[in-house]
């Protein structure tokens, strides 16, 4: 049964590729990240009293006033990433950790950061449950990074920064990517394609606009 309703939310994802291609300048998005969007539960990573609408094309609810993120936009993001089998990848806001989960089977080792201790909780018993062995967490403030790991073949960003942390940047491996939405919280963001070229140099690319929770500046847990 959610075997059908997952196949009607990548075709839901489909639709909006191809909606959005102006925009983006996409009209598919890599048949790999479609396929591992066809794979990993969505349903796992959703509260309980929202699994009915596990496989919707939108955000979620998870509590602590936070979202698990549109497929759509998991995919999509994913896509820029342009990720390899052998990359290391660094995710800021594990959240729900579903995008952890989607990374995780398009990278070698996965490294995510979450500001509310709960959630990261929450997310670590699911990966445990379903056996994603790849993927190391840690709580704290994403601004900073990850630097003991560093640097990233990728990194994205899952919630709205006020600004390109400077942390990011120099974690990020030249000739690689990140993928960040920039803006105001609950106001305009624009989803960013940053690469960072092989002397180290930085180009933008605009991609989408976007709403996303606000990435917080705190050094301060949430509960
Ligand atoms: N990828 C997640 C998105 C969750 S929403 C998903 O699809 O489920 C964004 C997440 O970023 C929230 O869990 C929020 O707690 C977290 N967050 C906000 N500010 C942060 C910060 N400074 N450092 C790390 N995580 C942060």
């Amino acid at each position: 049964m959610s075997r059908n309703k997952q196949q009607q939310m990548v075709d839901d994802i489909e639709s909006e590729v191809l909606l959005t291609h102006r925009m983006t300048g996409r009209d598919h998005l890599s048949p790999r990240v479609m396929e591992v969007m066809r794979e990993v539960p969505r349903d796992a990573f959703v509260p309980s009293d929202m699994k009915h609408a596990a496989f919707c094309n939108g955000p979620l609810p998870i509590g602590h006033g936070q979202t698990i993120s549109q497929p759509y936009i998991v995919a999509l993001m994913t896509d820029m990433l342009a990720l390899q089998p052998d990359d290391r990848v660094l995710e800021i806001g594990t959240g729900s950790g579903y995008q952890t989960a989607t990374l995780s089977q398009l990278a070698k080792q996965v490294y995510s950061v979450e500001l509310v201790p709960e959630l990261s909780r929450k997310a670590q018993d699911v990966f445990r449950h379903l056996g994603y062995d790849n993927i190391h967490v840690r709580i704290g403030n994403g601004y900073e990074g990850w630097a003991e790991h560093a640097p990233y073949d990728g990194i994205i960003v899952t919630a709205a920064a006020s600004h390109i942390p400077p942390a990011l940047l120099d974690q990020l491996k030249p000739g690689k990517r990140l993928v960040i939405p920039v803006g105001e919280p609950y106001s305009y963001q624009e989803l960013i394609l940053v690469e960072k070229d092989i002397q180290g140099d930085i180009h933008k690319q605009n991609v989408l606009g976007v709403a996303f929770v606000p990435l917080v500046d705190s050094d301060q847990p949430g509960e």
